[in-house]
């Protein structure tokens, strides 16, 4: 089982590897001054569901091979607008593309941060088609940002305009005067001339 280091104070799971040499938790920026090996040897005893569960061939506690993260619990009986949840459930993003995957049954077995479904469950993630291997889920890391707001902001990084020649974004608008001479000179609205909008500062191109 791969070791793992848990940032005690925002939850964050780090495969041990990479963050052995953090002094800082890079995403809350806590203080990882406890003993390395001590904390890895408590975590490690967290990663069980005890004796009484048999896991599956798929379930693991890795990280790696984690397919689903669960986000909110609901306890069975839980009255949620006016609806009883008699069995509860478990609410989850895919662990693959971080959308979220709908919600699964309440949880056979807990520890702390680790949910083990029934293996009978199973779900596939709408978005990607990540489908439900380890029915280990692990808790949804504390630097998870909706996917919907990432995309957007792919989008937004997208629209900032580019040189088409040499993707350089140091690139300015050609100032209103020179295209309004421009098409003084044509006498009409050259769509060649007016639509060159900007002029690249790296290598010079007018788009
Ligand atoms: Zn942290
Ligand atoms: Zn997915
Ligand atoms: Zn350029």
């Amino acid at each position: 089982m791969a070791k793992k280091i848990i940032c005690e104070s925002c939850g964050t799971v780090f495969p041990f590897e990479k963050a052995k040499d953090f002094t800082v938790c890079p995403v809350c920026n806590a203080s990882f001054d406890d003993e390395e090996n001590e904390t890895s040897s408590i975590h490690d005893d967290e990663l069980s569901f005890g004796d009484d569960i048999e896991l599956s061939e798929n379930d693991s506690f890795d990280e790696d091979k984690i397919d689903f993260w669960w986000y909110s619990i609901r306890e069975p009986g839980e009255i949620w607008k006016g609806i009883t949840f008699e069995d509860g459930n478990v609410s989850i993003n895919c662990a693959k593309c971080g959308h979220f995957a709908g919600s699964a049954p309440y949880p056979i077995a807990r520890t702390k941060d680790c949910l083990l479904i029934d293996p009978r469950f199973t779900i596939k993630c709408g978005h990607c088609g990540n489908e439900l291997k380890n029915h280990i889920f692990s808790k949804r890391p504390a630097d998870w940002v909706d996917p919907r707001k990432r995309d957007m902001w792919v989008k937004d990084y997208k629209n900032i305009p580019k040189c088409p020649i040499c993707s350089s974004t140091k690139i300015h608008k050609i100032s209103m005067t020179n295209k309004a001479a421009s098409a003084l000179v044509f006498g009409v609205l050259s769509a060649g001339h007016v639509s060159k909008t900007y002029k690249c500062d790296t290598c010079g191109a007018k788009f």
